[in-house]
């Protein structure tokens, strides 16, 4: 019997899992790493961080300069206009970097640099813009440091509050206090900040290490020129490069021919290898050849699930001598777009994120997006931004083309999976689609 659309929009095979509730099973096996490592700064990005981190000294260390100018007390300058300057004696110029030698005394005043420390007893900096003090503005080299220490005097024309333009100690940070916590993210801001407070390591999740085991007679390596029946193992090298991008570290195992000997001694490479997870790629369906269900049916404590998903219907979950396995279909889109919805949540999951779900887009289509398989489909798009007539920024989307599970290449025109509900069958130009973006960085 055939079915028809009508037939398979009328509900879900009774055994068919959702998407979500697949996801939900999947991270409720794994947990965050239990060990942890330390790592240089200049290492650290994208890891998580395991450890509170107070701050070692207040920020500003020292009360400093926001301006090059003058640093004075305001009281001798409250009088002072463009009519009725006020003149002050120039004792010394303070840089970045140096300590004034001696207090301010009143009608005194220091050269400042910006980030200078302020000298004891002044109160604020008169920019010097509101001087007549020269040499500022710029390096001038050996002739403008003479001119600035030849400078006696200054006029200054416009009174300052005081405490203006002085930025006070601590007032960035108070020493003592979390600038950075666990269970943070590492991302420049936080490299920033760790490196300000003096943390050139910091301790991290480790990286989860996945074990990649590519099936099949037919399979050989990019490397070499495939012969008769055979094609190239695209699936190995790409889902090792989801794992790097999304912080794993994955181990290569060698292609595996369709016995179950090979595939099960390949497996436990993996575990004596020390894997947090194995992830194989075909051999999971229905066919006479697809040993990967046969050795994880007679070896392992594993569920073959019947995803409402397209592409990547078949998969199979569960665990292997003590370590979870994801048993992804053969097809490249499939295996893709599948470790995109499963196993990368469980990476991040053990890699010691919480937030583990894609960011979803909503964006225009600008073209029909027909969903007719009957089921929650992952369309491979192309999101664009563009200017509405009203002068919006607005995301939109269109289809890379041909969405067989078997055109790899939709894979590398694609930068969005398209998240078409399997009760929708046509996305209308004008109406928006749920995206989410491939090409972002690992944690989007
Ligand atoms: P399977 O899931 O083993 O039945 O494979 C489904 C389809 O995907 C078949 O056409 C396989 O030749 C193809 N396939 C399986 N593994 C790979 C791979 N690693 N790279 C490219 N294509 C593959
Ligand atoms: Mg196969």
């Amino acid at each position: 019997m055939t079915t028809t659309l009508t037939d398979r929009l009328a509900g879900p095979e009774p055994d068919m899992l959702t998407v979500d509730d697949a996801i939900d099973r999947v991270l409720a096996a794994f947990r965050p790493l239990p060990d942890h490592e330390r790592v240089p700064l200049d290492q650290a990005l994208g890891r998580v961080l395991i450890e509170d981190i107070p701050a070692d000294i207040d920020l500003p260390p020292f009360d400093t300069t926001a301006m090059d100018g003058y640093a004075i007390r305001a009281a001798d300058v409250e009088q002072a206009s463009k009519d009725n300057p006020i003149t002050l004696q120039v004792i010394g110029q303070i840089a970045a970097g140096k300590v004034a030698q001696q207090p301010l005394r009143p009608g005194q005043a220091f050269r400042i640099l910006t980030g200078a420390p302020m000298p004891e007893d002044a109160d604020s900096v008169v920019p010097y813009e509101d001087t007549d003090g020269t040499g500022f503005g710029g390096w001038s080299g050996a002739a403008g440091a003479a001119q600035a220490a030849a400078e006696t005097q200054i006029r200054v024309f416009a009174p300052v509050e005081r405490g203006e333009n002085v930025r006070f100690r601590g007032e960035v940070q108070r020493r003592g206090e979390i600038v950075v916590r666990a269970g943070s993210v590492i991302r420049p801001g936080e490299v920033a900040v760790l490196a300000t407070f003096g943390r050139p390591d910091v301790w991290v999740y480790r990286r989860p290490r996945v074990a990649i085991l590519s099936t099949g007679d037919e399979l050989v390596t990019a490397a070499q020129r495939p012969g008769p029946g055979q094609i190239r193992d695209g699936n190995a090298p790409a889902l090792a490069a989801l794992c790097r991008q999304y912080g794993a570290d994955p181990i290569q195992l060698p292609i595996a021919k369709d016995d179950p000997e090979l595939v099960r001694s390949a497996l436990r490479s993996g575990v004596e290898q020390k894997a947090d997870l194995l992830i194989t790629s075909g051999g999971v369906s229905m066919g006479d050849f697809d040993v990967v269900k046969h050795v994880l049916q007679s070896e392992g404590a594993v569920s073959f699930w019947s995803i409402d998903l397209r592409p990547g219907k078949p998969l199979a979950f569960g665990h292997l001598r003590g370590v979870p396995i994801l048993g992804l279909p053969g097809n490249p889109v499939s295996s893709l777009v599948t470790f995109e919805l499963f196993a990368r949540p469980a990476v991040l999951k053990m890699a010691g994120h919480t937030r583990l779900q894609k960011v979803e887009l909503l964006a225009t289509a600008i073209e029909p997006i027909k969903n007719t398989s009957g089921r929650e489909n992952f369309m491979r798009g192309i999101v664009d931004r563009r200017s509405t007539p009203t002068g919006e920024t607005e995301w939109t989307v269109r289809l890379t083309g041909e969405q067989a599970s078997n055109f790899v290449t939709s894979m590398a025109k694609a930068n969005a999976l398209i998240r078409v509900p399997k009760t929708q069958r046509v996305i209308q130009p004008g109406e928006k689609a749920r995206v989410l973006i491939l090409d972002w960085p690992g944690l989007w």
